[in-house]
């Protein structure tokens, strides 16, 4: 019986446009994703007994069924029929909630991870048209690396890679529904928009100042009146050598860029002093998976 372990990273978004809210109520996204070096490990075992079992570190993650990595398991343990079945064990570090993908990454590694030892053959396109059913960033955290994400989030174009950087990210010990910021978000009257073709243009020229000039993501204008400890996360960084500073997708998460150690670990040390709930990792870019 075969065991594989596999990392499925966090993402942060350079830049997050939302063009307008459709008829049916989904929103048209623009998005700059960035994948990053902040891991859960996932760990599939296969068992003789036919049937999925999930098990993680984290109590406070939701219940067996309704854990992502149980819907990606069973989607394709209903549609292809494996001979055996499997144990997955989740080791949850992204924080749950944050704006950083970590459901839809440990979905797609589950799909990554159990097309390899099921031995399905599937495409990295298949994979991917499999995992939109359960959420519309899976698509891109299969891919993963550098890209733009546009329709609800599945149309993806690879971009070339960010330059090397520190990226410092810190997650405020506040929970954000991805849901509600949307809901909140009055998304046919945004008066500004962040120049996302702009950071497409600085990824071409592998300027890591570009990209630091263009960060921009509308959802800040929801989450940061709610929780005022993502405006002083911010302005920390600021002070203290991030050449930028953004919230990553619906929050609460900050990611500040540097391009100094020193600098990084100064401003993570103070992120930690400021809150000691405060979740604080130093992470840098990670390139796309070779398919
Ligand atoms: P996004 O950036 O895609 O909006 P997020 O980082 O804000 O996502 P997640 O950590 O993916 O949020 O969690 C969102 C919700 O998904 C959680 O409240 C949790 O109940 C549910 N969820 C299901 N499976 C997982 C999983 N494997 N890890 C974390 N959350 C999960």
């Amino acid at each position: 019986m075969n065991t594989i372990q596999l990392k499925a990273p966090a993402k942060i978004n350079l830049g997050l446009d939302v063009l307008r809210k459709r008829e049916d109520n989904y929103h048209e996204v623009k998005m700059i994703m960035q994948t990053i070096d902040i891991y859960d490990i996932l760990t599939f075992s296969e068992t003789e007994e036919t049937k999925i079992q999930f098990e993680s570190n984290d109590p406070g993650i939701c219940s067996e069924k309704d854990n992502l990595v149980y819907k990606a398991a069973n989607l394709l343990f209903q549609k292809y029929n494996p001979a055996t079945g499997v144990s997955i064990h989740l080791d949850k570090h992204i924080p749950v909630a944050a704006g950083m993908a970590g459901g839809s990454t440990d979905a797609a590694t589950t799909l990554i991870g159990l097309n390899q030892l099921w031995e399905l053959g599937l495409s990295t396109e298949e994979l991917q048209k499999l995992g939109v059913t359960l959420g519309a960033d899976i698509p891109y955290c299969i891919m993963r690396g550098t890209a733009l994400s546009e329709g609800i989030g599945e149309i993806l174009t690879p971009l070339p890679p960010m330059p090397d950087c520190f990226i410092l990210v810190a997650k405020p010990p506040v929970s954000v529904s991805t849901k509600y910021v949307y809901e909140n978000l009055h998304a046919n009257e945004l008066k500004e928009h962040p120049d996302v073709d702009g950071i497409v243009e600085a990824l071409e020229r592998n300027s890591l100042s570009g990209i630091c000039d263009r960060l921009g993501n509308v959802l800040e204008t929801v989450t940061l009146p709610l929780h005022p400890c993502i405006q002083d996360l911010k302005d920390l960084m600021t002070a203290n050598g991030a050449l930028s500073v953004l919230m990553s997708g619906s929050g609460p998460t900050v990611f500040g860029i540097y391009n100094d150690q020193d600098a990084v670990k100064k401003s993570a040390a103070l992120c930690k002093k400021n809150n000691s709930q405060n979740r604080v990792f130093i992470s840098r870019p990670v390139e796309a998976l070779q398919s």
